[in-house]
């Protein structure tokens, strides 16, 4: 869960999860579509098919027991350089350094690196914290690299004066810190799309994204994305005959709605709609009323409309 996602952000879906899957063997008999819904809004979905893969291999290759060799755990789904450092290190107190983005923050300045933080960095500071991993107790040493880089030297106004290291700081001692790492640029990609609510006898459509590429497996509502020049609700005509084979008979616009995901903003324009064909239902097709969509994993976009909808 850790992965790209900060700690706060993550605390009530870790204390749901363990709750509810206290064991390896509980994920890897779980519904992928469950755990997917206990995901929901913590984003990078192919987080949670990887943990249930990896629950599978686990299990059924190293009887339940989470190896500690580096590379048997490399060849794990979901197990980059960071989570087998995290895990071994951890988990069995192993000499194996991480680099995530704070430690990678701390080091730049700690060393004088000039530049944006990226991983091409990383190779210097992994030789330099080979060198100062302690023989013991690298749980705790790896924790306080990883903190000290979220609490005392943040990306924005680091707390030098009380940095417990700001001693051999080179960053501190020219007074560079503010300017290292390089800021990125950030730059937002802005996509309308349109979107249909189709309603009949208090069910509501939705159909299931195909089970590969982004938010795959998860269940929306259907529409697609306004092309340039093109009018919101042009374009939902456009979709709703492309994807589902039938015309609309009205639309009314319901709302906009506004979601940020992590490199692009999206504008949803949401219409009520009526159909002039019958639907077919085919397999991840389903009508369900308001109180059954807890039982279908969402994207956050879909998951707002039907907050909206619940309220209403
Ligand atoms: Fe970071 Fe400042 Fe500490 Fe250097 S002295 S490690 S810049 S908080």
């Amino acid at each position: 869960m850790l992965q790209q996602t900060t700690v706060n952000a993550v605390i009530p879906y870790y204390q749901k999860w363990v709750k509810k899957y206290p064991s390896m063997e509980s994920v890897a008999k779980a519904n992928e579509q469950d755990l997917l819904k206990m995901w929901q809004g913590l984003g990078y979905y192919s987080r949670v098919r990887n943990i249930k893969k990896a629950a599978n291999l686990f299990i059924e290759k190293f009887e339940g027991i989470v190896p500690k060799d580096p590379e048997l755990l490399r060849k794990i789904p979901g197990f980059g350089p960071y989570t087998v450092g995290a895990v071994l290190s951890i988990a069995y107190d192993l000499r194996v350094p991480i680099i995530d983005a704070n430690v990678r923050r701390v080091f730049m300045r700690l060393l004088g690196i000039e530049g944006y933080a990226d991983t091409s960095k990383d190779s210097v500071i992994l030789d330099i914290l080979n060198g100062l991993m302690p023989q013991k107790k690298n749980n705790i040493f790896n924790q306080a690299l990883m903190e000290l880089g979220a609490l005392v030297c943040r990306s924005k106004e680091p707390l030098c004066v009380m940095c417990p290291v700001n001693h051999f700081c080179a960053a501190y001692d020219r007074g560079i810190q503010e300017i290292i790492p390089t800021p990125k640029k950030k730059v937002i990609n802005e996509i309308d799309v349109s979107i249909a609510v189709i309603k009949k006898g208090g069910k509501y459509f939705i159909q299931q994204r195909s089970s590969s590429g982004l938010l795959a497996g998860l269940w929306e509502f259907p529409g697609g994305k306004v092309e340039k020049g093109e009018a919101p609700l042009v374009a939902l005509k456009r979709e709703i005959k492309e994807e589902l084979d039938v015309d609309l008979k009205s639309a009314k616009h319901m709302m906009d709605i506004v979601h940020y995901y992590t490199s692009f903003k999206v504008r949803l324009h949401v219409y009520l709609c009526e159909l002039e064909q019958k639907l077919k239902l085919e397999e991840g097709r389903k009508w369900v009323f308001v109180n059954e969509f807890n039982q279908y994993p969402m994207p956050s976009g879909s998951a707002k409309i039907v907050e909206k909808l619940i309220s209403q």
